[in-house]
């Protein structure tokens, strides 16, 4: 069960426009006139990856709107006692009214968390409706601006200690989450690009010549289509793993354009990422890496998609002797991890497509980065992870103004996606957002994979 959260305050202070914020959309009935509210309506709310539930209450609206109806406040009690958090809703700019006092001293005899929120503060108007709104009692105000969005972020660091843990045990639950997200990880989309030449024909034919032999003439292999659904039996673990294949060397074939062969394997390659969850970027060892290979790697990751590099045709560069061969790879993997700024430690394997070797050990990573790439963070690491790096080395404080980060979370995987919340955010200097990617990638295991880190500015 989603953690809930239920918005309580008098008429007009903005309660509906509150709740159409926290679920996204424009859904309730607003209105100028006090007590247009409606019956008590429930939605899936998120602020920045924390999920819950939304309950905007009756109100405590009555012919007189100064006294507290006792109709009113049974039915907020009946939600008061699902609850999790309260949000405390007044008004920033009309000040406090005897009627607030009244829902105060009521809610502090209730055991529900309170948040104190006021509203209307955007720009900043009703800055001394805030410091009234302390008198409530319930701690610090979070000034927020429904109808602007603002102060949302501040919402979140004060609902999170309080909801936090139930929000991501909910999540834990896949039942409870339709989000693709939580979904089962189907088939593993596998995509092979590379230069014309590489091979990537013969790695396909191999693949599944393989797999024919294994499963059968009635396995349903087309070659002509696009997408190829196949079974690939990892040898190691005697597990059948679903695969389905993106022939994109088949796509170049039918299109049949000999010149242009430059522009044409970076065409492929974005249709495959298209399709694609993992791409494997084939090499042909015998060329080396050329620029264009870190084109289309380039195009990859852009694309938010997992990334494999093999190194193709081993069968005759490792011929030249181990010396030669390991300094190949070696020089092939130092130059990659120059030219790719995106990713750290990227998996590059020797195969080759014609005797087959090394092949199990490439679909075993391919699985494997899927992984790192469809993981989430709970919130609770996450945040512990972004304290010690803040305190190990905290960001600049230019012209003698503090740049303060507030929270991060992970708004999204596949690729993994991050928001950071803070203020003065214009003045961070790239060199720490790339501290604070390359802390994620190395502290948390999305090592290998691209990863989305967005800074949001908190007010
Ligand atoms: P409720 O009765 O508490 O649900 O209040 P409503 O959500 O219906 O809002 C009452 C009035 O306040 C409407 O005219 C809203 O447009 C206005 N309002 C709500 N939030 C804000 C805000 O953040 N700033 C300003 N200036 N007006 C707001
Ligand atoms: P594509 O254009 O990327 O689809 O490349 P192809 O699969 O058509 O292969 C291009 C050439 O490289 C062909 O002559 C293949 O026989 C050869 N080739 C492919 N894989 C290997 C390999 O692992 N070892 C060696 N020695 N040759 C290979």
């Amino acid at each position: 069960m989603k953690p809930q959260v239920i918005i309580i305050g008098r008429p007009n202070v903005g309660k509906s426009t509150l709740f159409n914020r926290l679920i996204g959309k424009r859904l309730a009935l607003v209105d100028d006139q006090p007590g247009v509210t409606r019956d008590r309506r429930s939605g899936d709310a998120e602020i920045a990856g924390l999920q819950f539930t939304v309950v905007d209450t009756a109100g405590w609206e009555d012919e007189d709107p100064e006294t507290l109806p006792g109709r009113m406040r049974s039915q907020t009690e009946v939600s008061l006692e699902g609850a999790d958090a309260a949000l405390f809703v007044v008004d920033a700019r009309s000040g406090l009214t005897p009627l607030d006092g009244e829902i105060g001293r009521w809610l502090r005899s209730q055991e529900v968390p309170i948040v104190p929120v006021a509203n209307k503060a955007e720009g900043r108007q009703g800055e001394a409706g805030v410091l009234e709104a302390y008198s409530l009692g319930f701690g610090e105000p979070i000034a927020v601006s429904a109808e602007h969005g603002e102060g949302i972020a501040d919402l979140f660091g004060a609902l999170w200690p309080i909801i936090g843990a139930k929000a991501e045990a909910a999540e834990a639950q896949p039942e409870a989450d339709e989000s693709d997200d939580e979904a089962p990880l189907g088939p593993l989309k596998l995509a092979i690009v590379g230069r014309p030449n590489a091979g990537k024909s013969t790695l396909i034919n191999r693949l599944l010549g393989e797999e024919r032999l294994l499963t059968g003439p009635e396995a349903g292999i087309t070659r002509d289509s696009i997408a190829i659904d196949w079974q690939w039996n990892d040898p190691k673990s005697g597990e059948a793993r679903e695969i389905r294949l993106i022939d994109t060397a088949g796509m170049r074939k039918k299109r049949n354009v000999v010149d242009k062969l430059e522009k044409l394997s970076v065409a492929d390659a974005r249709r495959a990422v298209d399709f694609a969850e993992v791409v494997v970027l084939l090499l042909d060892a015998t060329q080396g890496l050329e620029h264009q290979d870190l084109k289309i790697a380039s195009m990859v990751l852009e694309e938010g998609r997992a990334l494999i590099v093999a190194i193709n045709k081993w069968d005759v560069a490792g011929e030249a002797g181990t010396e030669d061969a390991s300094s190949l790879f070696n020089g092939i993997k130092a130059a990659l991890n120059d030219g790719l700024a995106q990713v750290r430690g990227l998996p590059v394997l020797a195969v080759s497509a014609r005797t087959g070797k090394g092949l199990d050990t490439m679909l075993r990573a391919a699985f494997e980065i899927r992984e790192s790439w469809s993981k989430r963070v709970p919130t609770a690491a996450l945040n512990r992870w972004f304290d010690d790096a803040l305190e190990a080395n905290p960001p600049p404080a230019p012209k003698g103004k503090r740049i303060k980060l507030r929270y991060i979370t992970q708004v999204g995987t596949r690729p993994p996606r991050f928001v950071v919340f803070g203020s003065r955010l214009d003045a961070l200097p790239t060199s720490y957002e790339r501290y604070l990617v390359n802390g994620i990638r190395d502290k948390l295991g999305f090592d290998a994979v691209p990863v989305r880190v967005t800074l949001k500015s908190s007010k």
